[in-house]
């Protein structure tokens, strides 16, 4: 999380070999450990100066749920176009040959098809073969945006309906408008320590932003939605979800808590198959934030409704208590359920973490806004720092 990082977080060495980042996201973007127990240990560890670097890239998945927050509607439009998309390969033979061999790593360009078969075999991949797979896929292989942000979102362990969308529209040039990422022969020789050497015609020579899909610009921003604290002696109801498995921290004793349940949404991340892996890391997850709490559960699945409403009726509850479901599937899923509950008399009641109090107001316009004001949020959360 120090100077270290810092100087190598951009290397990626292969599998077994990238020494110099984290790994944490799969428990990060679930809250089995908190973005701010992580700065926090950063900052002990090797000070505001040191801890630097790592603190803003955790800063970053914030700026992004943020951002998606106050922008819905690009989530909605990355869920319709992804159908049309999938529509268009059925008509399609030609694309859809090309697509069946860039996500079975036979597409003929050797890092390429080494990235696709490590994210399918391991479920991660490196912040910078990230970055590279997706400029590839956009601007050489000419495959859909959308198409490649499902199969990312399918088969990453970490899959975040935020930072996979913004991440791919951030490579596209749809984020900062204007400006695409161009993956280059040179930086990926560099960054891979020479694993992969590629001459420079095997790669689009330019990229040219997509912002000609959204002729419009981005759409006007949203406030954030309020959330209103949940009522004490009230019958009530704790549902666990992927979104936050820390349930533990948010110090729930004055709560007439009856019944909790874990609502499995994985499945939900797209209408192709989502990897087993990552529906088995969400169930251990569920199940991990299930027995620190020291209460029984129900386990759910949302792909099986109206099993949440079913469920709270059983138990006799008049209110849900949830920790935040940011925007994405499950989000859209829980929109389904809620007028099924309203009929039943059943209010659903979230729960915000200071930290996401803290960033997303900042988070409307590009990083930076968020970055100038790094120093601040931490005092806000009364986290050490200069
Ligand atoms: C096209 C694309 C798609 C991506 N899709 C996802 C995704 O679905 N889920 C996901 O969690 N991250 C995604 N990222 C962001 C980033 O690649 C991963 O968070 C990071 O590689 C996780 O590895 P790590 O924990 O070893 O990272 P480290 O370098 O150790 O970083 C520490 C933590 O900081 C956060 N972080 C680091 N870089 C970023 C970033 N660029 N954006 C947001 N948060 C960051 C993560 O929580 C990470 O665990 C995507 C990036 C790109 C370019």
């Amino acid at each position: 999380m120090g100077a270290r990082y810092a100087a190598n977080r951009n290397v990626d060495a292969g599998p077994g070999r990238q020494t110099s980042v984290s790994h944490l996201s799969p428990y990060i973007r679930r809250r089995l450990v908190t973005e701010a127990e992580v700065v926090a240990a950063a900052l002990d560890a090797h000070g505001p100066d040191g801890a630097g670097k790592f603190i803003q890239e955790v800063i970053w998945r914030g700026y992004f749920k943020g951002w998606l927050e106050h922008r819905p509607s690009i989530w909605e439009s990355y869920r319709s176009g992804l159908v049309r998309d999938l529509a268009e390969l059925q008509e399609n033979d030609g694309l859809r040959s090309r697509l069946e061999a860039a996500e079975g790593g036979t597409s003929g360009l050797e890092c390429f098809d080494v990235w696709a078969r490590e994210l399918t075999e391991t479920g991660y991949l490196h912040n910078h073969a990230r970055m590279w797979f997706a400029s590839i896929w956009i601007f050489t292989l000419r495959l859909p945006w959308r198409i490649g942000a499902d199969f990312f979102l399918r088969n990453l362990v970490d899959g975040d309906p935020a930072s996979n969308t913004l991440g791919w529209r951030w490579v596209a040039g749809l984020h900062t408008r204007g400006k695409a990422y161009q993956a280059t022969a040179s930086n990926i020789a560099r960054f891979t320590e020479d694993r992969f050497r590629l001459r420079a015609s095997e790669l689009a020579a330019e990229v040219v932003p997509l912002d000609h899909e959204e002729p419009g610009g981005l759409p006007p921003l949203r406030p954030l939605r309020e959330v209103s604290a949940p009522q004490a002696r009230v019958p009530t109801a704790l549902l666990i979800t992927e979104e936050d498995c820390g349930v533990e921290s948010f110090g729930l004793s004055g709560l007439d808590i009856q019944a909790c349940a874990t609502l499995a949404g994985s499945e939900l991340r797209s209408d192709r198959p989502v990897a087993a892996a990552v529906s088995a890391f969400e169930q251990e997850a569920l199940d991990d934030s299930v027995q620190r709490s020291g209460l029984d559960a129900r386990r759910l699945r949302a792909a099986q409704p109206p099993a949440l409403a079913d469920w709270a009726t059983e138990a006799g509850v008049r209110q849900i208590v949830t920790p935040y479901v940011p925007e994405g599937p499950l989000r859209d899923h829980l929109l389904t359920q809620l007028p099924v509950l309203e009929r039943r008399g059943i209010s659903l009641c979230e729960l915000r973490r200071d930290w996401d109090r803290a960033i997303w107001p900042h988070a409307t316009a590009g990083f930076f806004k968020v970055k100038k004001r790094i120093p601040g949020i931490l005092r806000t959360l009364e986290m050490r720092c200069r």
